[in-house]
């Protein structure tokens, strides 16, 4: 792992410079091999090509130049569910974050030698998705009526009995579709008013795929935050997080919905941006810039600059909700309704190993009379939603996904709480196959049904 084995004139050269970045970021590691035990697709395959310190010896021998860029090392990558386990053990702090979102822009380049690159290897009919939808979440908003025809119709039961759609990846899409239970508007207000005297204002981030699939834990969380005080500011031309597209090494894909996030919040004056779906929020946590964040201070002196002059201020904390809840105020004036029943508390990787957040989730849920808030055993472990890995990864996937349907079923509780909406779709799946009546609801949305809600 030396990154000297590079030449050092890399600056006019894009990919040398990834490839310079890439190992001196590996040069970090010492391979002492901590992380290892903890990475869940090391756990499946027990190959050390597919632990975290296997794959930075490959990274960095192959941003070396010392091994070539063929389709095995785009495989053992690709296994990586950039779960993160290893970078929050890791002692000497090595970003493997940083070093997969970077090894993966290294295969996926133009630039790159055409050979033996294995890059370019997502399908057309998922860049179109990734373009056309998941960045235009309000395409997304309009899906949610004809989701809930495809269900009410009866069409999603003939469709599943009929075993229509095989083992491709659109069934294991359309085991995921959760029931849209609820009608709602398809659009959202610019702002939601507190009830009552305001305390604050904040941010709601609503990503893309909750917004047709969890719109329920979305207005969960308008209702929770109005009711204690809180103006919502809801920017409608905020977009899609990006993760998705990062992951895959589209960097340009995903500074570009960063920019148009980031120029969505700019102007508002929020105490901070809440996100529900905790991969949003790891995402949001990491925006490189917030060059655009700016404050049109029109007279006010909040600065050494005043008088209608633009001052530039620094952007509100980004948290999950169960994070801002936990320390929020206006609880003294709320009535819970008791629970006297089990909830296991699922702690997606993004919450646990980016956002250091799990803490508040069990804070929040131990608000409800009678709850027994209890830790899902095997929490260290991701459940194989990570992203679309479900869809490119099947087999790694099911397996730990029916390493969280085993510790469910040992539990014993009704609810299962989880803070991500692809964890939530992801478990949901695999314990209706189980034949197991555990609810998955988001902290927020128990909470919201305990304050009366619905
Ligand atoms: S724990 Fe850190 S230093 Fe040790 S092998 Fe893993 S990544 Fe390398
Ligand atoms: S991010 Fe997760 S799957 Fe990838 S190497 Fe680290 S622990 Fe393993």
């Amino acid at each position: 792992m030396k990154p000297d084995d590079l030449p050092s004139d890399f600056s006019s050269d894009p990919l040398l410079r990834l490839r310079r970045e890439i190992s001196d970021e590996a040069s970090q590691c010492v391979a002492c091999g901590l992380c290892v035990p903890h990475c869940p697709s090391y756990r499946v395959t027990l190959s050390e090509a597919d632990s975290p310190r296997g794959r930075i010896a490959l990274m960095s021998g192959v941003a070396a130049g010392r091994i070539p860029m063929n389709a095995r090392f785009a495989l053992h990558l690709d296994r990586c569910l950039t779960c993160r386990a290893c970078e929050a053990v890791c002692p000497n702090h090595v970003r493997f974050g940083q070093l997969i979102d970077d090894a993966r822009e290294m295969i996926s380049s133009p630039l790159e030698v055409r050979g033996n690159n294995p890059g370019v290897r997502v399908s057309r009919f998922r860049k179109w998705v990734e373009r056309e939808l998941i960045a235009q979440p309000s395409r997304i908003d309009a899906l949610r009526p004809l989701l809930r025809f495809y269900q009410r119709s009866g069409l999603q039961k003939w469709v599943r009995k009929s075993g229509l759609l095989g083992k491709t990846n659109l069934a294991l899409l359309e085991a995921q579709v959760p029931f849209i239970d609820q009608p709602r508007s398809s659009s959202w207000s610019v702002v939601y008013p507190a009830v009552g005297e305001p305390r604050g204002e904040v941010g709601l981030f609503l990503g893309c795929v909750a917004r047709v699939a969890d719109a329920t834990t979305l207005d969960a969380a308008l209702f929770v935050l109005n009711q204690l005080g809180y103006v919502v500011h809801v920017p409608p031309a905020q977009t899609c997080c990006g993760a998705l597209h990062q992951h895959r090494g589209d960097m340009d894909a995903a500074a570009q919905l960063e920019r148009q996030n980031v120029q969505a919040f700019a102007g508002l004056d929020l105490s901070a941006i809440i996100t529900t779906a905790s991969g949003c929020g790891a995402q949001l946590s990491e925006y490189s810039s917030f060059s655009g964040w700016q404050r049109e201070t029109r007279g006010e002196a909040t600065g050494p600059k005043a008088g209608g002059e633009t001052t530039r201020r620094s952007p509100p904390k980004v948290l999950d909700i169960s994070e801002f809840l936990a320390e929020a105020e206006g609880w003294e004036d709320t009535r819970l309704q008791p629970l006297p029943h089990k909830i296991l508390v699922h702690e997606p990787c993004t919450l646990r190993n980016v956002l250091r957040a799990s803490a508040y989730a069990y804070k929040l849920l131990e608000r409800i009379p009678q709850a027994q808030v209890v830790s899902l055993a095997g929490n260290d472990q991701c459940c194989g939603a990570a992203g679309t890995y479900f869809l490119d990864q099947p087999e790694i996937s099911a397996t730990l996904l029916e390493d969280k349907v085993t510790a469910l079923k040992a539990g014993q509780a009704c609810y299962l709480a989880t803070s991500n909406v692809g964890c939530a779709l992801h478990i949901a799946a695999g314990l209706r196959q189980a034949g197991l009546g555990i609810e998955v609801i988001h902290p927020v949305t128990l909470i919201a049904r305990q304050m009366g809600m619905y």
